[in-house]
């Protein structure tokens, strides 16, 4: 591990107030397609190492390669919904270097002549004067391979260095990636880190929305680099940039942008200059370290692919396509904030919290969408928090939730103990109403067992049952409390209020 780790940072308001960022995002997916880019391997996650290759994904001599239309096509279809020109005509190409787990020791990809390019993505964020839409140019949107994968054994880090031995996966070899590049982001000020963090949200929802991804940031299918640098005004030429690799969660990017915005200030201020190179991002520690530097990289010897046929989509299949696209993120937004009658704020923190889709499905699976809300945003965010997941990948469907809270809203629940179901179906323990049942968790709805607990709670606290008697309404707190306690938080406190009263012939 490198041991730079405590480069001096410049405080953020600092930073903004003497320096203008520039962004650069680029974003590679992996396609969600049945087989690989250039063969017929299966794509399966997690299937048994080296199970899923063949003479063409292994480089062996001999092996030919054929291009899989459905990458192209949602190579196409991805380029359209980020309002992209498609080529007319383009090619792959070898970017020739060599690395262990990419087999053929060239990547097929595309240079010069990607399939997509010119285009733009409008993404919302929260500033001071309200909601804002910062435009995000998209410089390209080109179609490669991904490469096999290394993991080093024995060592205490995972990382090569004090590994014994390491081991190469190829069954990723070959999988399609779109990656997706974007003009330079300028303009964003302050609210860069949240701009940087909006847009791969917002690129997240429309790829999810294709469905040509299960854009999984954690196991790797959406995967997002940095490029950040800083400069004194907005009129001057661009400061050398910096490209943080690998930054895999939503929040790790805007915090990784953050971090190298301060890093970088620290170091201008200082009367030095940046390093264009690339950096690694550390999620345990927040920083980023130095990786290689570009001056060592890069001749890739880029050159045509000649065992493939160049790609000329027709401009019929591309209108076609075109017409076929899903229902647009931003105007699903609009529409479904609409529907739900909620305010920007809050149609805004459920986006923040990526809980669009698994309330939008609470709602569809009959829940009220304030419910919906409360319980994603609420617990479950918390829990997918702890876990350090994303809530759809949590294990509670919006069907049970919307089960959870059908149980809440018929009184056999209240909120305490619907908290304790979902924490029931996280554990595995089954549907909510299995577990209710088993937990034994069902709101005490018989008056009968309410008034005994009443009744013997009046016997232990006599003082106030006569302040109560005597008018003092407000006393009644300390034994509906006693009567929530002794039903292990199952009775409707309501109810126990309204009982204790009749009880003892008081009215409100
Ligand atoms: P590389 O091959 O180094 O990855 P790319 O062109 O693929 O280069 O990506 C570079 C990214 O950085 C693009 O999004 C580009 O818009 C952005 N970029 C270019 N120059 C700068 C700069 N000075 N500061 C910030 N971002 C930049
Ligand atoms: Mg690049
Ligand atoms: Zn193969």
């Amino acid at each position: 591990m490198s041991t730079d780790t405590t480069e001096k940072v410049l405080p953020y308001d600092d930073v903004v107030a003497s320096f203008d960022p520039v962004l650069g995002l680029e974003v590679h997916v992996e396609l969600g397609t049945a087989t690989k880019m250039f063969c017929g391997c299966p794509t399966t996650f997690g299937a048994a190492p080296n199970t899923q290759v063949c003479p063409t994904c292994l480089g062996l001599p001999g092996s030919l390669p054929v291009v899989n239309k459905v990458g192209v096509e949602s190579a196409i279809r991805i380029g359209l919904a980020l309002n992209c020109s498609i080529a007319e005509w383009c090619r792959f190409a070898r970017k020739n270097y060599f690395y262990p787990d990419m087999p053929k020791n060239f990547q097929t990809s595309q240079y010069d002549e990607p399939i997509a390019y010119d285009g733009y993505l409008d993404v919302d964020v929260e500033t001071d004067e309200g909601v804002k839409t910062f435009r995000i140019g998209i410089e390209r949107a080109h179609m490669e391979e991904d490469t096999g994968k290394t993991t080093h054994q024995g060592g205490a880090t995972g990382r090569i260095h004090g590994a014994d031995y390491s081991l190469v996966d190829y069954n990723r070899a070959g999988i399609p990636l779109i990656e997706i590049v974007t003009k330079p982001i300028e303009g964003t000020g302050k609210y860069a880190p949240e701009v940087a963090r909006a847009y791969v949200t917002a690129l997240r929802e429309l790829l999810r929305g294709l469905g040509v991804s299960d854009v999984k940031m954690e196991q790797g299918s959406l995967r997002c680099d940095a490029n950040v640098s800083l400069r004194r005004t907005p009129s001057d030429t661009f400061g050398t940039r910096t490209e943080t690799k690998n930054v895999n969660s939503l929040r790790s990017i805007e915090r990784a942008v953050r971090y190298e915005m301060t890093r970088q200030a620290a170091v201008l201020e200082d009367g030095g200059s940046i390093t264009q190179e690339t950096r690694h991002w550390h999620e345990d520690t927040g920083i980023t370290t130095s990786g290689r530097s570009k001056e060592e990289a890069e001749d890739y010897r880029y050159f045509p692919e000649p065992d493939l046929v160049p790609i000329a989509p027709s401009r019929e299949w591309v209108e076609e396509l075109r017409t076929s696209l899903p229902e647009n993120p931003a105007v699903r937004r609009a529409r479904l904030q609409q529907v739900w009658g909620i305010s920007d704020l809050d149609m805004q923190t459920v986006l923040n919290a990526g809980a669009l889709d698994v309330v939008e499905d609470t709602v569809a699976a009959g829940a009220d969408q304030a419910a919906a809300r409360k319980w994603w945003l609420g617990e479950l965010a918390r829990v997918a928090n702890e876990r350090g997941v994303e809530l759809a990948d949590l294990p509670i469907t919006p069907a049970q939730v919307a089960g959870v809270e059908a149980l809440v809203s018929e009184g056999t629940l209240n909120d305490k103990l619907a908290r304790q179901v979902i924490e029931g179906v996280l554990a595995g323990e089954g549907e909510p109403d299995a577990v209710v049942a088993s937990r034994g968790l069902a709101v005490v709805s018989d008056d009968g067992p309410l008034l005994a607990a009443i009744d013997e709670a009046l016997a232990a606290q006599p003082d106030v049952a006569d302040k109560i008697r005597g008018g003092k309404v407000q006393a009644a707190g300390a034994i509906v409390g006693a009567v929530m306690k002794a039903t292990r938080g199952q009775a409707d406190a309501g109810r126990v209020r309204a009982l204790l009263l009749e009880r003892l012939g008081v009215s409100e």
